[in-house]
Parts: C-alpha cells; structure tokens; sequence
C-alpha cells in the first residue's frame, strides 16, 4: 500500500456550504485493515460546511470475525463506532479547539481522505471480550460447552481482598 494513495476521498471543493451526506463503502483490505474483518465497511459522513470550516462526522459499520475466547470457534463481532474531524482552514480557529481530531487544511486541497480514521476507529472498535455469547442463565452458548466451562473458570478475576491483605503485610515488615 503506497502512503500517498487516497483510501476514501471526500470532495470538499465545489462543496456548497451546509450539510451533505454520503454513504461510502470499503473493502477492509483497501483501507489496511487485517484479515479478521471479513466484511466490506461501510461508511455514512454526515459533513457540515461553513465558510471557513467543514466538521465530518462518519459512522462506520461492519463485522469481524475471531475465534471465541472460551471454545476457539468462529463468532462475528459487529464492529461499529463514529468519528469526527473538524477541518479548518484557520490554523488558529484550530488551534482554539485544542483537539486532536482537528487538522487545518489547505483551502485548496480538493478532498480529503478518511480512509486512515476509518481504519483507525475501526481497530479501536474491537471489543476487548469476543465469546459466543450467553444464555439468561449465564450459561455459554458456546458449542463446545466443555471447553468453555474450563475456559470460564479461568476467567474469574482473583479475589482482590487477599491482594489488600498482602499489601497490609508488606508494610507491616517494611517498617
Ligand atoms: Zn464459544
């Protein structure tokens, strides 16, 4: 992938001031996403132009797929999650704004691309926990009901009164 290719282009120029919306689609792999989205990615910007800015507000929808935490079979994991970029053409309007999602562009610039903080966000979106998921009851619905029942008993957090305890100790025999 060349960095200086447009992953999404966004037209801002020739844009008429107020709000636009565009529904944009990306295949993971074109935007640098890894194998485990499977999925194309789909991107609805919501963008609001005034004369001197533009802020972009984009969704992004799509699934990836991980082996359970608990039986190691496939589950798919919806994947969705917004951004916003305020694109001013006032480096000091920008700067007021102290925010890490605002970048000055250059009033000339045609588009944009929004194909880097859509790969971002979309990386960012990955829960942390990917299982098969639960019953009422709290049972796994897991296949391999087995497997998952090991795996879940690993799961349970140490009691942490044990660890305040500890810490009492050491103070105890550091004085
Ligand atoms: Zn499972």
């Amino acid at each position: 992938m060349k960095h200086s290719e447009i992953l999404i282009p966004i037209r801002i120029s020739g844009l008429s001031d107020g709000v636009h919306e565009f529904d944009l689609v990306a295949t993971p792999a074109a935007i640098g996403l890894p194998p485990e989205f499977r999925e194309d990615v789909a991107v609805h910007v919501h963008l609001d132009k005034t004369h001197s800015q533009v802020v972009l507000t984009a969704d992004i929808r799509t699934q990836a797929e991980f082996p359970c935490d608990r039986c190691l079979e496939p589950v798919h994991v919806p994947v969705t999650q917004s951004f916003t970029l305020m694109l001013s053409k006032d480096s000091a309007e920008a700067k007021l704004v102290d925010d890490e999602d605002t970048r000055v562009i250059d009033p000339n610039e045609p588009l944009i691309d929004i194909g880097p903080d859509t790969r971002d966000t979309a990386l960012l979106a990955i829960p942390m926990r990917r299982v098969c998921g639960e019953d009422e009851n709290g049972e796994p619905l897991c296949v391999d009901t087995e497997t998952a029942r090991r795996a879940i008993a690993q799961e349970r957090p140490p009691d942490t009164r044990w660890d305040a305890l500890a810490k009492l100790k050491a103070l105890d025999e550091n004085e």
